[in-house]
């Protein structure tokens, strides 16, 4: 592994390189630093670097990092977020990732609501259907959408997923694309409020073909920070 500087280099590149392949603009394509374990120097280097959205697992560790990077950049959280910890994730971060419940949208549309904004959010399918990840089924996220479609706090712009791990990459491939259909097909049903302006999908191990299949966001942290 290089240092973040050279690594960073490395990712901008295939990153272009997957866009241009399909006739993309690499341009549409947000990239978000998933920092894990990286240090603060690791962070602080990033940004340095050009880095302006920084991806969260938890809640409690964004704390730390939002009062040490004064640096202007956007949080993203990409994991799992428990009710309790709604309140301060609806203060942190500009876009969540990971709504997967009912009882989580109505959680954090109560909180927007209290701190008089509206979060993005994004819904996470389980479009792999494994029974370890969190998500929705693909099947059941129209009805969803329609049951928060009213909620004043939350503007949903998008879907999320993750692929299931593979040795072999382009065994993820069909996963990516199902995501971006099913994007396709709720849009095309225009639901009130419901915006589908973001896929976010792609790790370090398979974000070239998450853009060849359509992500606009994608959620590196090994291939950046190397842990
Ligand atoms: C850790 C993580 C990533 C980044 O994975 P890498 O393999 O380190 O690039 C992306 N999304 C989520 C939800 C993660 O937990």
């Amino acid at each position: 592994m290089g240092t973040v500087k050279d690594n960073l280099e490395t990712i901008n590149k295939k990153i272009k390189a997957a866009a241009w392949k399909v006739n993309r603009d690499p341009q549409e394509i947000k990239l978000v630093a998933v920092t894990k374990t990286a240090t603060s120097e690791q962070i602080k280097e990033a940004i340095n670097e050009g880095v302006k959205i920084i991806g969260e697992n938890k809640v409690q560790e964004a704390k730390g990092k939002y009062q040490v990077l004064t640096t202007e950049v956007k949080w993203h959280l990409i994991g799992h977020l428990q009710t309790n910890k709604v309140k301060y994730a609806v203060e942190i971060f500009d876009l969540i990732h990971s709504v997967d419940s009912i009882k989580l949208a109505k959680e954090i549309d109560k909180r927007s609501v209290q701190f008089k904004k509206t979060i993005d959010v994004l819904i996470e399918v389980n479009i792999s259907g494994e029974e370890t990840k969190y998500g929705y089924n693909p099947e059941k996220v129209e009805a969803f959408l329609k049951e928060i479609s009213e909620f004043s706090g939350i503007k949903v712009r998008g879907l999320m997923t993750i692929a299931p791990i593979s040795k072999n990459k382009e065994e993820v491939r069909p996963y990516f694309r199902r995501l971006r259909e099913l994007s396709e097909r709720i849009r095309d049903k225009n639901i009130k409020n419901i915006k589908m302006d973001y896929l976010s999908m792609g790790m370090t191990d398979d974000f070239e073909i998450a853009i060849e299949e359509g992500a606009n966001i994608v959620r590196i942290g090994r291939g950046i920070f190397g842990f």
